[in-house]
């Protein structure tokens, strides 16, 4: 009988249950959506590379992290180039100007789900010559503040057009993906649906009709450990899951 340690057996377990979860989600999604594989991002803030790679061994590809330091020294642990070669790191916190290098030098960079102004869309455009192989592009989604929350980064959403015309239009070395929010934190879901997640997909409409994008083509990152489920029922591409994987946050740890 192997060993494990019984971290290893909630990883497995915890990752199971929210991928079994994630196709009935699917199963309850309105035909008009776009009927995309939503795309799980592994939330792994403050956790160590040990539970990365159980994580990994058991199949998860897509991993997020809000912090540029943590991200790129986790991408740079010997135990995960080592373990997890095709690992896919997405950036999904705010992000300064200063650290946009030690960033895109993160091995296994995938997308940046967080560019909310011209000027960092430019910095990034700018800054990937230096990182990229294979000229290829630097994936990004757009992020749109949807709460209106003064402590939330983002843009408002009537600016969605203006900043993504700007990314196709001046920014050669980015490939624009989609939009992401992070949205209020606990919303009461017997009120109906997410308000945050409406605005998100409304952003997309608008996006596509005015700059006659293919919805196909435009992701929508939006959901975490609370209301996955029903971010995909009304039209989530990517989550972003992090507690229900790796278990809780201590509870006084803000992202
Ligand atoms: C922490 C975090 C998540 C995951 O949160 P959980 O509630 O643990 O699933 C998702 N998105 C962002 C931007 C985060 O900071």
């Amino acid at each position: 009988m192997s060993v494990q340690s019984a971290q290893e057996i909630d990883i497995m377990h915890g990752l199971k249950t929210v991928l079994a979860q994630i196709e009935s989600a699917v199963a309850r999604r309105s035909k008009d959506l776009p009927q995309v594989t939503p795309r799980l991002v592994a939330v792994s803030k403050i956790k160590p590379a040990t539970l990365i790679v159980q994580a990994y061994e058991a199949g998860q590809r897509h991993f997020g992290e809000n912090y540029v330091n943590e991200l790129a020294d986790k991408a740079k642990d010997p135990l995960i180039l080592e373990n997890c070669k095709e690992i896919k790191w997405h950036f999904i916190g705010h992000l300064q100007t200063n650290k946009i290098n030690k960033l895109l030098g993160s091995p296994g960079l995938f997308m940046v789900e967080t560019v909310d102004s011209e000027k960092l869309a430019d910095n990034l455009n700018k800054q990937w010559l230096k990182y990229r192989k294979d000229e290829e592009k630097l994936k990004i989604m757009v992020q749109i503040n949807t709460s209106g929350e003064e402590a939330k980064n983002g843009i408002e959403p009537p600016e969605t057009c203006q900043l993504v015309e700007h990314v196709l239009k001046n920014c050669p070395n980015l490939e624009f993906t989609g939009l992401m929010t992070i949205g209020q934190y606990d919303y009461d879901l017997s009120k109906g649906p997410n308000p945050d997640f409406i605005t998100l997909v409304k952003c997309r409409e608008e996006v596509c009709n005015k700059l006659n994008l293919d919805i196909k083509n435009v992701e929508l990152s939006m959901g975490m450990s609370s209301d996955f489920e029903h971010a995909i029922e009304v039209g989530a591409t990517t989550v972003r899951v992090g507690s229900n994987i790796f278990g809780a946050r201590p509870p006084n740890f803000k992202p």
